[in-house]
């Protein structure tokens, strides 16, 4: 079993001031009780990473909360109208930063060339990105999963890429549904092998997390998959005691 455990809490664009500070809150004081080999990774909108940034910090040393943020921009500076750099999220305290998400994917036609672009400006700020990939149902069906996850590990990591993946199926997203345990295990595999052969080296230092309607309930049957370095968790994330009851089965 990796350790720790990731679980990673994207928040996604949701939380006014008051509803995060809360949430943080909670899930800061629920998280005193966790095991050592736990690490919980809040990614608020980045409008509130400073709040979120002094409640983990107010936790003290012995927390296992992280700062993640939901996306950076490819440069460290410059006339990008809107755009927050990874040198920005650094500097804020930041410490990880979910990049190719399947909403982003979609939403702004962000390409596996120009993820590679962003994981290259997160390393290079010192931040850990955590790259989403996976296949929509289309693809499932007409049976091009494999070939769709070689592309994405293939074009959106670098060379020496030393961050997280997070295998999320675009058709689990938000759906209730998660892929049966056995197809899982066989995808989670087939990943090792793929960084493997992307990275030349062995895939050990890079966890692979899932996600796609991650839920208490569920949690127990996905982490009885001894090489799954964790979960992305979406809505569930929103409350602090569904996440944290997800975060106990880690
Ligand atoms: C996500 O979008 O990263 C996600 C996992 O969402 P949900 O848990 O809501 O399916």
């Amino acid at each position: 079993i990796p350790s720790p455990r990731l679980v990673v809490g994207n928040w996604k664009m949701n939380g006014l001031c008051e509803q995060s500070s809360h949430l943080a809150r909670a899930v800061a004081e629920g998280a005193q009780a966790l095991p050592d080999d736990v690490r919980l990774v809040l990614c608020p909108p980045f409008t509130q990473l400073a709040s979120v940034h002094g409640i983990i910090n107010a936790a003290g040393p012995d927390t296992p909360l992280w700062l993640g943020a939901q996306d950076c921009h490819t440069t460290s500076s410059g006339p990008h109208t809107g755009d927050i750099s990874a040198d920005m999220l650094s500097d804020l305290g930041v410490q990880y930063v979910i990049l190719g998400h399947s909403e982003r994917r979609q939403a702004n036609g962000e390409t596996d060339a120009l993820i590679r672009r962003k994981v290259e400006a997160a390393e290079a700020a010192g931040l850990v990105p955590i790259v989403c990939i996976g296949e929509t149902m289309e693809e499932r069906l007409e049976g091009r999963t494999t070939t769709v996850l070689a592309t994405q590990v293939e074009g959106s990591l670098t060379d020496d890429f030393n961050g997280v993946l997070a295998y999320e199926p675009v058709w689990a997203i938000g759906s209730g549904s998660v892929p049966p345990i056995d197809e899982l295990e066989r995808i989670l595999s087939l990943l090792h092998g793929l960084l493997q052969s992307r990275l030349k080296m062995d895939d050990i230092r890079v966890p692979i997390l899932y996600g796609g309607s991650v839920t208490p309930a569920q949690a127990p049957t996905i982490f009885s998959i001894g090489s799954l370095g964790g979960v992305l968790v979406g809505s569930a994330s929103l409350e602090a005691k569904s996440f944290l009851r997800i975060a106990e089965s880690a």
